[in-house]
């Protein structure tokens, strides 16, 4: 296992644990909102909570992460994307059963925390519009303007607000604002929203309630409530951590909650090349058809990921790496696929495949006769042992390993030349056959006897070409799904040197029109009765998986997870 590389995150929570200022434990949670499908930069959030949690469990045993559904928001949350996101999480490696919680089921605490905070004269119903609550805010440089609405009595806001929640107002005709600074320079401390009303059916409470609370209370709160230590967010909440730290500490002090309180403590987002994480431009892709739904191997969804063959032990690789800051960075798409190649190369069993076939005969060889060769499982993992992989009369190979014309450099095959046929034999191209286009449609081959791979004497006599093959009696053929990046520049939709200055750019212009090939190629008899999801290197080609929905024995599907070496690199 890799050393824990530490970070400001630790530094903190050593210091709390030295200290025991929340006793012996580290609860930590991940907060995702059921809007959409978890993309790479949660599996960031991901490992750093629930790593965090699981990592503390020596020091401090009553640590724990949970999983906490951020469902306050009605109208935009489903069902399907709860369980898609448990199971997300799960593939990760993380077992969060037992600790997944609904902020919805907190909708009476958090009611009940703004009655609290009205009664205490901390919290008011303002009926202002929206226009002019937008209007009176104020800017960076100018205070906000405080409401007429500001100095209504306690006992005029609880009714307004009881008749809020009991329904009696449309959509937008009231708020409940703390009452904290109109003129305060941070603009999220000017009197902000607490809840709002909003006739919308909710995918838990259903139509129990028609206000709703905003998130910047139900986040701390629901902290509280569940008693997390450190609850870690994103930097571009930083701004919002006085408010975070204000509803807490009166609510403490209304006796509300105990302290020590939950703190906030931001951490920078995961930002990479080649791709979008954001939500809304994911949801563009898939409703806009660019890709085929939310498990397409090219979208950086972890579902697109599972199906494309990326792995979490390549995931976890990829967070130690890129660790943990305080500022804004972009990380390059080829760290990622570095870290899938290293976790595949170790753990994925080598296989032959043929991905663009042409016929070679061997015509020195009997017809209606066969042979074993030998190919190890794995070239560091001797115990895994070796596979028959059988021989014949005629073959598949690459194309691409044959060249109808000498070409300076060029060791594999040529008519004349020589190479060894991997497990194999040293064959002698001794003619071709090419259609009326030129195309290669055949070729022509003697093998030499005394040269067997693995036999005695085989390898004194050395070529230089080595190429892979696949006898056309016992081959299969397979769909392979070639998958490359989603864009093809880094930074999609962002202006380019020598843009005009008017030019403004689409993201979804820069797709790349080669993220996906696909393409009928021949594979080992093996690799058909895999089960979905098996993971395989197929010698000189890549890391493909065996497609987790469409693969089967009958109709083998293979996709490419990533190339041997990256193809991208300048
Ligand atoms: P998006 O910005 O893509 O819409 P989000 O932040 O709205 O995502 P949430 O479901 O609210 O998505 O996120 C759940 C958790 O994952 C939050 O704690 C958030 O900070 C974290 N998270 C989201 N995106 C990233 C990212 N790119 N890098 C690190 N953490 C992220
Ligand atoms: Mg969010
Ligand atoms: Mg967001």
């Amino acid at each position: 296992d890799t050393a824990i590389a530490s970070h400001f995150i630790r530094t903190r929570i050593d210091e709390d644990c030295a200290q025991k200022t929340y006793g012996d434990k580290v609860v930590t949670r991940f907060p995702p909102e059921p809007n959409g499908f978890l993309h790479f930069g949660h599996a960031k959030s991901i490992f750093l909570n629930f790593g965090l949690a699981r990592d503390y469990q020596a020091q401090c045993p009553d640590s724990v992460c949970n999983l906490r559904f951020d469902d306050t928001n009605p109208t935009k949350e489903e069902t399907e994307y709860v369980d898609a996101i448990r199971e997300d999480v799960s593939w990760l490696g993380f077992d969060a059963t037992g600790r997944e919680f609904y902020a919805s089921d907190y909708f009476e605490r958090l009611y009940h925390c703004a009655e609290l905070l009205i009664q205490a004269g901390l919290a008011y119903v303002d009926s202002q519009d929206a226009e002019t609550l937008r209007a009176t805010r104020g800017t960076l440089t100018e205070p906000g303007k405080d409401s007429p609405f500001r100095n209504r009595s306690v006992a005029e806001n609880l009714e307004l607000f009881r008749q809020m929640r009991a329904g009696a107002f449309p959509d937008g005709s009231h708020i409940l604002r703390a009452k904290i600074d109109m003129a305060s320079p941070n603009m999220n401390l000017r009197d902000p929203a607490i809840y709002r009303i909003r006739h919308a059916h909710h995918h838990r409470s259903g139509d129990a309630w028609c206000i709703y609370p905003m998130y910047d209370f139900a986040h701390c709160v629901s902290d509280a409530i569940e008693g997390i230590t450190h609850s870690l967010c994103t930097l571009e909440f930083m701004d919002h951590r006085p408010l975070y730290d204000w509803f807490l500490d009166q609510l403490a002090t209304l006796g509300e909650f105990e302290r020590p309180l939950p703190q906030q403590i931001e951490f920078s987002r995961l930002n990479l090349t080649y791709v979008v994480l954001s939500k809304r431009k994911l949801i563009q892709l898939v409703t806009g058809k660019h890709v085929n739904g939310w498990d397409d191997p090219r979208l950086p969804t972890l579902k697109g990921a599972r199906r494309r063959g990326f792995t979490p032990e390549g995931f976890r690789l990829f967070t130690d790496r890129i660790g943990v800051s305080k500022s804004d960075s972009l990380i390059d798409y080829g760290v990622l696929e570095d870290c899938m190649r290293e976790h595949l190369n170790d753990t994925a069993e080598r296989r032959i495949a043929v991905l663009d076939p042409v016929k070679l005969v061997l015509t020195n060889y009997p017809e209606a006769q066969s042979e074993e060769c030998f190919a190890p499982n794995h070239p560091h993992h001797a115990d895994w042992g070796k596979r028959v992989v059988p021989l014949s009369r005629e073959l598949w190979i690459e194309r691409e390993d044959f060249l109808p014309e000498p070409v300076k450099g060029f060791f594999r095959l040529v008519p004349g030349g020589e190479v060894r046929l991997r497990y194999g034999y040293i064959i002698k191209c001794t003619g071709f056959d090419q259609d009326a286009d030129g195309n290669v449609t055949c070729i022509y081959a003697e093998y030499d006897p005394d040269t067997k791979s693995g036999t005695p004497g085989a390898e004194s006599r050395k070529v230089k070409g080595n190429i892979h093959w696949l006898s056309c009696d016992h081959a299969r053929a397979a769909e392979i799904r070639l998958y490359d990046r989603l864009f093809a520049v880094p930074a999609p939709g962002a202006r380019r040197e020598g843009d005009a200055p008017d030019l403004e750019r689409d993201f979804l212009d820069d797709l790349n029109p080669d993220a996906m090939r696909v393409q009928t190629s021949m594979i080992e008899e093996s690799l058909a009765d895999a089960a979905p999801e098996s993971r395989f290197q197929f010698e000189r080609h890549g890391y493909f998986v065996a497609d987790q929905i469409d693969h089967t024995a009958k109709r083998p599907v293979y996709n490419r997870t990533v190339t041997l070496r990256d193809s991208w690199a300048k």
